[in-house]
């Protein structure tokens, strides 16, 4: 019985359901945040969605301030921009308001706004984050418009060191939401392309917990009717946009597959992070170009799980039912087949290949893959996702 041992969190509370953002006042006051930034991106700002969401906070007369400066895949001159905007406006609080960019950002500014070291010292690597200052960390509100990231439950903001050109993973505890409001209707205006790469996510997350090895049949439990969700309802979200039901079960999908990756994550996500890193990508998209050649890789080790998986889901035909699942979804999704349909004039010589697939063995994702990704692995992964 000795492994069975492991370590579970689940404290978000998450207010779910459509035309819940009205309840926004009513989060903020929970929180204590009196004087909010309101934390989101460029292409959202100019959305009806943000401006019909800033009348709720101007009708509660809530003093509040915008920073949008945020790109996809952030950047350190995002948080630097986005934190002098904080401390100037004397917020005390953050609403992190899009897609997991500006989730992540928002997260990011409320956690790096009071430290005193560079956000660097705070990455996912062993315990770097009780380096933190935790009483500094302002509290936040999110509320996520993809349903992929699942960024609003999690622990974790992504940004890209632009010298190095790594993506990395910040992480602390009380970067943790306080209260999300996931309200379907806000994802009703995302375009066909980003559905079909934020749903991508959501599996990914899902799928790779469930395969990463470890004690943790939460975790498990929640990836299986995470993924059973995507399968019944991305295709009706890409397919209708205004499909609030679809959207619904797509937004839960997305926090499930957030939920459940605190076990781990895998190998998709290690190629991914360097490819969006270094062709800005979208993480989703890059996730759901990898994935095929990281199932049939990870074959010997997983093929029970996936029987298992596949009949809970309703697909016949145990693994390799569930891979041929996997296919025609992206098929219908419009996902590239591989990496040059993501990429214009993709050209690879054999340098960059090699330092894409050291960049994945270092990974943090990489050692929750359940076979071993070693770099020989992670070069012929890169060339089946090249070639398809
Ligand atoms: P995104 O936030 O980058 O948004 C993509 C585009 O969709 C943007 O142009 C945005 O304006 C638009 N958009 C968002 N919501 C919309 C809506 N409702 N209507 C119309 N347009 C909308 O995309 P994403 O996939 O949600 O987030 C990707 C980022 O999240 C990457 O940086 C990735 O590394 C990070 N990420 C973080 C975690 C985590 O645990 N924190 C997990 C996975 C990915």
């Amino acid at each position: 019985m000795t492994t069975l041992v492991s370590k579970w969190n689940y404290p978000t509370t998450v207010r779910f359901g459509a035309g819940r953002i009205k309840e926004l006042p009513d989060a903020l006051a929970a929180t204590g945040i009196k004087r909010p930034l309101f934390v989101t991106d460029p292409g959202l700002a100019k959305l009806p969605v943000v401006a019909s969401t800033l009348k709720i906070l101007d009708d509660a007369k809530i003093p509040y301030g915008v920073f949008s400066d945020v790109k996809p895949n952030p950047v350190e001159s995002n948080l630097t921009a986005g934190i002098e905007v904080f401390r100037k406006g004397k917020h005390d609080g953050v609403i992190a308001f899009g897609g997991g960019s500006a989730l992540d950002l928002g997260k990011l500014i409320a956690f790096q706004a009071g430290q005193t070291r560079p956000v660097w010292d705070f990455e996912d690597i062993g315990d770097w984050w009780t380096r933190a200052d935790a009483t500094k960390i302002v509290p936040i509100v999110a509320v996520p418009t993809t349903a992929g990231t699942g960024s609003e439950v999690g622990r974790a903001g992504v940004i890209t060191h632009e010298a190095s050109h790594t993506k990395k993973v910040i992480f602390h505890p009380k970067m943790l939401p306080e209260i999300v409001i996931a309200d379907p209707e806000l994802s009703v205006g995302m375009p066909a392309f980003i559905t079909a790469g934020t749903g991508m996510d959501a599996l990914a997350h899902c799928l790779e917990a469930y395969c990463a090895p470890g004690y943790h049949p939460m975790a498990d439990g929640i990836a299986v009717e995470g993924i059973r969700l995507v399968f019944e309802n991305l295709p009706k979200a890409f397919a209708n946009g205004k499909d609030l039901v679809a959207r619904a079960h797509m937004m839960s999908a997305a926090a499930m597959g957030a939920t459940a990756f605190q076990k781990g994550l895998g190998a998709i996500h290690s190629l991914s992070h360097p490819i969006g890193a270094l062709y800005d990508t979208h993480h989703g998209m890059t996730n759901a170009v990898f994935m095929p050649y990281v199932l049939a890789f990870n074959r010997d080790a997983v093929e029970e799980k996936i029987d298992r998986l596949a009949a809970y889901c309703g697909i016949k035909g145990g693994f390799d039912g569930f891979a041929k699942a996997v296919m025609k979804l992206r098929k219908e999704l419009k996902v590239p087949h591989a990496l040059p349909g993501l990429i214009k004039g993709l050209e690879m010589d054999k340098k960059r290949k090699t330092l894409i697939a050291d960049m994945a063995v270092v990974d943090p994702t990489a050692g929750g893959n359940p076979v071993k990704l070693t770099k020989k692995a992670a070069l012929s992964l890169l060339e089946s996702a090249l070639n398809g």
